[in-house]
């Protein structure tokens, strides 16, 4: 719950109109296939800045800690199985499949 509205913020406050026009959007939609469901899924980039809380990265197992900037893959249709991943983990997922 109280995650859910923290991730909901931060992407409010990315998108807020203060930004310049001319620069490319902050969450210009990335889509991945996501390595653990084989689903079409969202990539979304979180920033230091918003990474508040420990999460256990797929790829590795290892945490996440708060204050480094990471990803979430989101399988279009099923937010709630969204997994936060290390970038390099989630790239060589990408390419090579967990192992
Ligand atoms: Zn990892």
């Amino acid at each position: 719950m109280c995650e859910e509205s923290v991730h909901f913020c931060n992407i409010i406050q990315a998108m807020a109109p203060h930004r310049r026009r001319d620069r490319p959007p902050a969450f210009a939609a990335t889509f991945v296939e996501d390595p653990l469901t084989g689903k079409t899924s969202e990539l979304q980039r979180v920033q230091p800045y918003q990474a508040r809380k420990e999460y256990v990265c797929p790829g590795c197992n290892q945490e996440i800690r708060p204050g480094t900037g990471h990803v979430v893959i989101v399988p279009m249709g099923q937010p709630d199985l969204r997994r936060h991943w290390h970038t390099p983990c989630q790239l060589r997922a990408a390419r090579h499949g967990l192992r």
